[in-house]
């Protein structure tokens, strides 16, 4: 019997695959060290458990007419090649379709997961300009010197997502690292690929609040304030009417809100 080791389970959500409601799995560990992360119990492995595939079964099973996706974040689950297939073959013996949030730094899992017909939706973090290193080491932790082939990689898994049709969700979480200059970078190569591969309606580009907590990692950034909803929804009508972008703004207090 295979066991599967999780962390965290929402049995409904209506915000992490807009439009559709999910169920959500998280998965530990990540290969990023994010100083702002807001799942550090999870990244560092303190939130884990074992499953079996009989209690994705009984889980998928219930929520079968009013569920529409799985949907796995984490942590970083692509470091989980065998745990996603599993859930996602699971999930399609109940007709669910299939979503993944990821950093984008596996794009040869993501594409295993393509070519399988296992994956329906993807959520690709762009944590910042993708043309910026020393700030993508600032805030995803990795040293400066590996950032290089990590931003190829993530380039590579939005591109690969773009290609193979799915319906994609970039997304940028607006710490306090981040100005509107950034995300208007961010977003213009973003605008470039949607325009190279002509999808435009498979795509949306998310501006996330940053939300401080106690399982924040970097007490400095446990210290700040939520991004202002004005401030996401400023620079979110900036990139829309820069770039025509479908912008959405997610929040705590106002949840998944389209500009
Ligand atoms: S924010 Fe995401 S990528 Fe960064 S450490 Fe946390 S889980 Fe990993």
């Amino acid at each position: 019997m295979d066991r599967l080791l999780i962390s965290e389970v929402r049995e409904l959500s209506l915000i992490d695959v807009i439009g559709s409601p999910s169920i959500v799995l998280w998965l530990p560990y990540c290969n990023f060290r994010c100083p702002w992360c807001q799942n550090t119990p999870i990244v560092n492995g303190s939130i884990v458990r074992e499953v079996t595939v009989n209690y994705l079964r009984e889980l998928f099973s219930s929520a079968k007419g009013f569920i529409e996706y799985v949907h796995v974040t984490g942590g970083e689950p692509t470091l989980h090649s065998r745990v996603l297939k599993i859930i996602y073959k699971v999930a399609r013996e109940y007709n669910l379709k299939t979503s993944l949030n990821t950093n984008g730094s596996n794009p040869n899992i993501v594409k295993c997961l393509i070519n399988s017909n296992l994956l329906d939706h993807i959520a690709i973090d762009v944590k910042a300009p993708l043309d910026n290193k020393a700030l993508y080491s600032k805030v995803t932790g990795i040293p400066l010197d590996l950032v290089d082939s990590i931003i190829c990689r993530i380039k590579e898994t939005i591109n690969l997502a773009f290609k193979s049709g799915l319906e994609v969700e970039l997304r940028t979480t607006l710490i306090p690292d981040l100005n509107s200059k950034h995300v208007i970078a961010i977003a213009k190569h973003i605008a470039r690929i949607v325009g190279e591969y002509r999808c435009h309606s498979k795509c949306v580009y998310v501006l996330q609040q940053f939300i401080p907590s106690e399982t924040v990692r970097d007490l400095k950034y446990r210290l700040q304030k939520p991004t202002p909803i004005d401030k996401l929804v400023r620079v979110g009508k900036e990139v829309k009417d820069k770039y025509g972008l479908r912008v959405y703004v997610r929040s705590l207090d106002k949840g998944i809100v389209r500009l």
